[in-house]
C-alpha cells in the first residue's frame, strides 16, 4: 500500500547568489560553448533561453540580461527570471532541467520512496469528503486515499 500525502510545497533551497553573479556564470559557460559575433548575440541567445525555461511566450530582452549584470538593478529583476536563471545554472552542475524545475515538498510515503525521487504524478484530494487527506494516486482512475479505500489483494491461493 503507498500513501504519498504532500503538505506543503517548499521551493527548492537554490544557492542564493546575486542575480547578476548567477548571470555571469551562464554567459561564461555559453561563450565556451558557442561561438557568437558579439555580445548582443550572447545575451539574446541567454535572453531565449532563459524564456523557454521560464516557458514564456514573450522572450525577455538582451537590455533585461544586461541590466540584471548590474548590481544596482538588482531589486527591479523579476522572480521569474530569477527563477530561471537558478534553474538553468544548476544544469550547469549536471542536474537535469526536470528536476532542477521541480519544487521540493515534503512527503510522507509509505511505500519505498527513495529520498530526492522525482514525483511526476500530481496530488489529489480524496474523494470521502469526511477525509483531509491529499495523496499521489499510482492509477489514473483512483480517487479514494489508501486509508479510505485500501488496496485490494488478490485472494490467496
Ligand atoms: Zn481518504
Amino acid at each position: 500500500m503507498y500513501l504519498f500525502e504532500v503538505r506543503k510545497g517548499l521551493e527548492m533551497a537554490m544557492t542564493p547568489l546575486p542575480i547578476a553573479e548567477v548571470i555571469r556564470s551562464l554567459l561564461k559557460d555559453l561563450e565556451q560553448r558557442i561561438a557568437f559575433k558579439n555580445r548582443e548575440e550572447l545575451y539574446q541567445d541567454l535572453a531565449r533561453r532563459l524564456s523557454a525555461v521560464a516557458g514564456r511566450k514573450e522572450v525577455w530582452s538582451s537590455t533585461y540580461v544586461i541590466n540584471a549584470l548590474n548590481p544596482k538593478f538588482e531589486s527591479r529583476v523579476g522572480k521569474p527570471f530569477v527563477r530561471a536563471a537558478n534553474i538553468l545554472a544548476a544544469t550547469l552542475d549536471g542536474l537535469p532541467l526536470q528536476i532542477a524545475q521541480a519544487k521540493s515538498v515534503t512527503v510522507f510515503a509509505l511505500g519505498s520512496v527513495k529520498e530526492n525521487s522525482l514525483i511526476t504524478g500530481s496530488s489529489i484530494p480524496c474523494k470521502n469528503p469526511t477525509c483531509t487527506v491529499w495523496f499521489v494516486p499510482n492509477v489514473w482512475n483512483r480517487r479514494e486515499c489508501y486509508v479510505c479505500k485500501p488496496v485490494k489483494r488478490r485472494a490467496e491461493d
